[in-house]
């Protein structure tokens, strides 16, 4: 089946979130786990993971139909030691509070060497970070996102994330989320079918299916290449309809979270609806 939804709000608490998405009709979800313009947040009391469980199974999501994403604060990257470290801290904050929510996925993006040090130095101290943070943790595997390659971010092709893998110690826990937005301005042609199989023919070559543990599903204003990051809704960007009709229609892409981050939420409902009818 296909697990199609959107990144739900947490107003209100955590526990709200199962309920945002059912009235979506979306049958799976990304969520912050904190405050995302922030560093520190509260852990979450005991009774507030109890109800955010009861509500998951009340809806019928299961863990791994939900992709959680990290504070946009957190560069595993930087180049300065004492900027690293606090990334690191609250990284690893983040999958203790996937590991106490039972949440198996914490999808994050990679890094910016922030023009100071090169592509390959950052790659380093990102995977380095990814290390530390799964030698302290359990359970949470951890899902690094193609990136537009807007600014120093790392993480614009292929290469880069299967590097990060094969620096990885524990290859068990870690995965990536593919942005069509993003995979299409930092040069990836998806507008057709061939273009599609090509780019996951490249990425099975790469990386690995096994690897792929959720899909971001937007549209993108800016094209083809622009190294630009900025979602639009389905259908009316210059990515087109073609794309989420390959998608809906690949069964490698089965039971894994598929999640809207367009920029009119108010249409989630029916970009839910529009993309479950592409379905043959
Ligand atoms: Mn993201
Ligand atoms: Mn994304
Ligand atoms: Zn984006």
């Amino acid at each position: 089946m296909k697990r199609i939804g959107a990144h739900v709000s947490i107003s209100g608490g955590i526990e709200n979130a199962p309920l945002n998405a059912a009235a979506i009709g979306a049958r799976a979800f990304a969520l912050f786990t904190k405050n995302q313009r922030q560093w520190q947040a509260a852990p979450f009391a005991a009774a507030q993971v109890e109800r955010f469980r009861e509500r998951m199974a009340l809806h019928h999501f299961l863990p791994q139909h939900v992709l959680p994403h990290d504070s946009y604060l957190i560069n595993l990257g930087n180049p300065d030691a004492d900027a690293w470290q606090k990334s690191l801290d609250a990284f690893i904050d983040e999958m203790g509070r996937c590991q106490q929510l039972g949440l198996p996925l914490l999808n994050f993006h990679p890094g910016s060497h922030l023009r100071l040090i090169s592509e390959s130095a950052c790659l380093q101290r990102i995977a380095e970070g990814i290390n530390r943070a799964l030698d302290v943790t359990q359970g949470v595997t951890a899902v690094i996102e193609n990136t537009a390659g807007q600014g120093s971010n790392m993480g614009y092709t292929l290469e880069h994330l299967a590097e990060l893998i094969h620096l990885v110690q524990d290859r068990s826990r870690i995965g990536v989320c593919i942005d069509t937005c993003h995979a299409f301005t930092s040069g990836y042609d998806l507008r057709t079918a061939e273009g599609y199989h090509a780019f996951f023919a490249q990425f099975d070559r790469i990386i690995g299916f096994p690897f792929l543990k959720g899909m971001h599903l937007n549209d993108s204003k800016p094209d083809l290449g622009s190294r630009v990051d900025r979602h639009e809704s389905i259908g009316k960007g210059k990515l087109g309809l073609e794309v989420f009709r390959c998608i809906v229609n690949d069964p490698r892409l089965d039971e894994i979270p598929l999640i809207l981050e367009t920029i009119d939420e108010s249409i989630w409902p029916e970009e839910i609806r529009l993309l479950y009818s592409l379905i043959d």
